[in-house]
């Protein structure tokens, strides 16, 4: 069957504290007219976090109907404990009217992705720190934290690292040069949309 989908999706992972969020936030500014599309969690909203921004905050039995629905193009429960998903509907119907997605997800939910959308549509980035030290350091430097979901993040973040090579590119997230990072980024971002025929100032 022929692929009618026109768009591509960048899915962004890593992870906590490799800088996903900057990464992420530059594209925002560089690229006003890319679609970020808002992931439903179960986790509670931290300080200064509103919902609709980066997420919907729901809870479990909301995020289970979702689920039995098939409402998720992915989820997953991440770092052990909540739920994180990314709908279907805004996803797929962004990649049928040729517009460039991105948005960042865990690596099960990557590894999901590439199940569900075509590899031509599909662009997956892992972000990498050097050491685990240093991602300790961030995370716990954002303080906003509990110790025990530092150490979640922790043990998560060694079987992340493990799963870089299922990704389509590797970038480096080295300590005080998130911007080199962010160039990386958008080289990657620059390419793959030439390589699809998309012309960002027509989206
Ligand atoms: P945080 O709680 O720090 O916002 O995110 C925790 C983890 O959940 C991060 O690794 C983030 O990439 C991942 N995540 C965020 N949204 C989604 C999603 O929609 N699906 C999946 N599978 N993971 C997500």
């Amino acid at each position: 069957m022929e692929n009618e989908l026109k768009g591509l999706l960048i899915i962004i992972s890593g992870p906590s504290g490799v800088g996903k969020g900057t990464v992420i936030r530059s594209l925002k500014k560089m690229y006003p007219q890319f679609e970020y599309p808002i992931s439903h969690t179960t986790r509670d909203p931290r300080p200064g976090e509103k919902d609709g921004e980066v997420y919907h905050f729901i809870s479990k039995e909301q995020f289970e109907q979702g689920i039995e629905d098939g409402d998720f193009l992915e989820y997953a429960r991440v770092h052990e404990t909540n739920y994180y998903g990314t709908l279907k509907k805004p996803i797929m119907d962004g990649l049928k009217q040729g517009k460039v997605i991105v948005r960042e997800v865990d690596v099960q939910g990557a590894h999901s992705m590439k199940e569900v959308v075509p590899p031509e549509n599909l662009v997956t980035i892992f972000i990498k720190a050097k050491n685990k030290e240093e991602l300790m350091q961030r995370i716990a430097h954002r303080g906003e934290l509990p110790e025990e979901e530092v150490k979640r993040r922790m043990k998560s973040a060694q079987r992340e690292m493990d799963l870089a090579d299922d990704f389509d590119y590797q970038v480096w997230s080295l300590q005080d040069q998130i911007q080199k990072c962010v160039d990386d980024v958008n080289a990657i971002v620059v390419e793959e949309m030439e390589k699809a025929g998309i012309d960002p100032e027509n989206l």
